[in-house]
């Protein structure tokens, strides 16, 4: 199970049917510098308040989904994790942008678990915890993975050419299915979905394994 980290202020369960869009952390919000294990290494790129803002604004619930395989890998533990994350909701909050909810997946990559990215189990369990409606939604990343989670649980998808973004898009090149849009940072990704939100069919969903169902 993908762990739910969520700010107390702002834990509510939205309208059903919610639209939201799902963030990458590393190289979409913050700097992408590996394993964050202190709050000392996240530096906030200079544009993702502005961003998130602008789609705070356009009520979108706001949700990061992001894989820690760093605590599978024993470089940094759950407790370390959490002021890293309060770091990022706090630096944002102080340019006026909301986060609703961070979700991560702490496994190592060979660990097998159904809630790594690409897997859409943080998508399927946001969705039902906050009553989103997940083919109105959109994911913005900065890798394929970021795509392929979108895709996998039927969201539309953004790169943002920052982090690994650049690098991302070139193996576009030959891909056979591309992300809705490719921005150059996260202000114009917001401002791409605002623009489209209300234009774009539902996305089809392509098939990896669905979400385990939670044992009782
Ligand atoms: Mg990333
Ligand atoms: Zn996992």
């Amino acid at each position: 199970m993908s762990r739910a980290f969520v700010p107390a202020a702002r834990s509510s369960v939205g309208p059903l049917g919610r639209a939201a869009v799902f963030l990458d952390r590393d190289g979409t919000l913050n700097e992408e510098v590996g394993h964050i294990a202190h709050s000392c290494a996240l530096r906030l790129l200079p544009d993702a308040a502005t961003g998130v803002r602008l789609l705070n604004r356009a009520g979108f619930a706001m949700v990061v989904t992001t894989n820690q395989s760093g605590i599978g890998r024993g470089l940094l533990t759950e407790a370390m994790l959490a002021p890293v994350q309060e770091t990022l909701l706090a630096l944002l909050a102080a340019d006026g942008a909301h986060l609703d909810a961070l979700y991560y997946c702490p496994h190592h990559p060979d660990a097998g678990c159904l809630c790594r990215k690409p897997r859409p189990d943080m998508l399927h369990a946001a969705a039902a915890d906050r009553g989103i409606s997940l083919q109105h939604s959109y994911v913005i990343g900065d890798t394929m993975s970021d795509f392929e989670f979108g895709w996998s649980a039927g969201c539309h998808t953004v790169l943002v050419r920052t982090g690994k973004g650049q690098e991302t898009a070139q193996d576009l090149d030959g891909s056979v299915r591309w992300p809705d849009a490719v921005c150059a940072t996260l202000t114009e990704a917001a401002e791409w979905v605002v623009a489209h939100r209300d234009t774009q069919a539902p996305a089809s969903v392509i098939g990896l394994p669905p979400r385990a169902e939670p044992p009782p």
